[in-house]
């Protein structure tokens, strides 16, 4: 048989993956390891979805999603992120993973070398080797909360960089990128003329600062990611959109085609009425995440493993460096022996292998007490050490 393709092939599986199928066999485990809302769908938007159905709003819509939709979606952005778009520029997507994939298709060739942050996301890593371009990573680092810094980036371009992405609020580290920092990166594009990828999936989950969209300093080099997942608690429904300049969303309309043809027609009707039905939920969720977010920094705090705070997004990255182990092998140890199961740094790339990732978006009580139980375990195993 012939081989298959070497991008596919070659491209690594997710490190959180590994424990969410070690947790899933372990029914009494606390999970702190996915990035998922414990909340469910506000009633409002799964009636809407159901209404449509019914109605037989059922068929292929535009690869570009709902005009109706697409007409709110630029309404929002407007309200919430302060810039001005029109429908044109708005497309849909399966979620802002597919966005994301998108994106690489309209703006890259083999070969291209995109800067990416170093702990990230993982999927933009798998996205970019996927389509046999080439990942460079920035570093973010603790001492500086996370915040990516210019003079890092600097030495990483060269002739074949083409796009520079940024995450904020950002998944792994909570971290929300002060205005200037932002500047400077926007700055920083037009210098060496990249485009910019800013993944915002979590902007209406801040709790100190103020999220800054780059779009507002460049809004046609700026390719805009947005998402319901997170905001509305609707991460199985697969709904998020992409901003961009008019040619760049022309291209992406085509090339949603092949792909996806267009994102669920009921799906659309829902996050139509989530944009249009009361707003109190995000605040209510993130008024949540907010909470669980002190909490756990007051016993980091308390047992001496206190780091940095995350002002958005709800995750919080640990320091286990004095368990002595690599953060993969100490989160399949923590599973096993404490029944926590956690995210390892080294999912999220090299600079992160001294971390693990919480997930605050878990219920109260059972966080803390995974929290404690992380916390005597790096004791124990340090102890262990002597
Ligand atoms: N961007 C970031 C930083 C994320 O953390 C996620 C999901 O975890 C996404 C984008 C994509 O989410 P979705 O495809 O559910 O919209």
């Amino acid at each position: 048989m012939k081989t298959l393709a070497r991008s596919a092939v070659e491209m690594p599986s997710s490190g959180i993956r590994e424990i969410v199928h070690v947790a899933m066999t372990m029914p009494e485990a606390i999970r702190l390891e996915v990035g998922e809302p414990n909340f469910s769908t506000p009633p409002h938007i799964i009636e809407a979805a159901y209404r449509a159905a019914s109605e037989g709003f059922t068929k292929y819509l535009p690869s570009a999603g709902l005009s109706s939709l697409r007409e709110l979606l630029a309404q929002r952005v407007e309200r919430v992120n302060d810039y001005h778009v029109t429908m044109e520029q708005v497309n849909v997507a399966v979620g802002g993973v597919q966005g994301v994939i998108s994106t690489f298709l309209a703006l890259l060739n083999a070969g291209d070398e995109v800067l990416m942050p170093d702990p990230a996301w993982p999927n933009y890593e798998m996205g970019l080797l996927l389509r046999e371009a080439v990942p460079v990573h920035y570093p973010l680092y603790v001492e500086n909360a996370f915040i990516p810094r210019v003079e890092d980036l600097e030495p990483l371009v060269t002739e074949r960089t083409k796009l520079l992405i940024i995450n904020s609020p950002s998944n792994p580290t909570g971290a929300v990128f002060p205005e200037e920092t932002i500047k400077a990166l926007v700055e920083f594009a037009q210098k060496h003329d990249l485009y910019l990828l800013a993944d915002e999936v979590y902007d209406e989950i801040i709790f100190e600062g103020e999220h800054i969209s780059p779009a507002l300093y460049d809004p046609e080099r700026t390719i805009s990611l947005y998402s319901f997942s997170k905001i509305y608690a609707m991460t199985g429904w697969r709904i998020g959109y992409v901003i961009a300049n008019k040619e760049i969303s022309k291209t992406i309309s085509k090339i949603q085609e092949p792909q996806i043809s267009c994102v669920s027609s009921v799906g659309q009707k829902a996050a139509e009425a989530a944009l249009t039905g009361p707003q109190d939920c995000i605040r209510e969720m993130r008024d949540s995440y907010h909470e669980r977010r002190d909490v756990v920094v007051d016993v980091l705090k308390e047992q001496g493993y206190y780091v940095y705070t995350p002002n958005g997004a709800f995750y919080i990255m640990v320091d286990i460096s004095d368990s002595g182990l690599d953060s993969r092998q100490f989160a399949l140890k923590l599973l096993e022996e404490c029944k926590v199961a956690i995210a390892p740094g080294t999912a999220f790339g090299n600079y992160g292998r001294d971390f693990i990732r919480i997930s605050l978006a878990t219920e109260k009580n059972l966080l803390l007490e995974g929290v404690q139980r992380l916390c005597q375990y790096i004791k124990h195993l340090k102890a262990e050490r002597g």
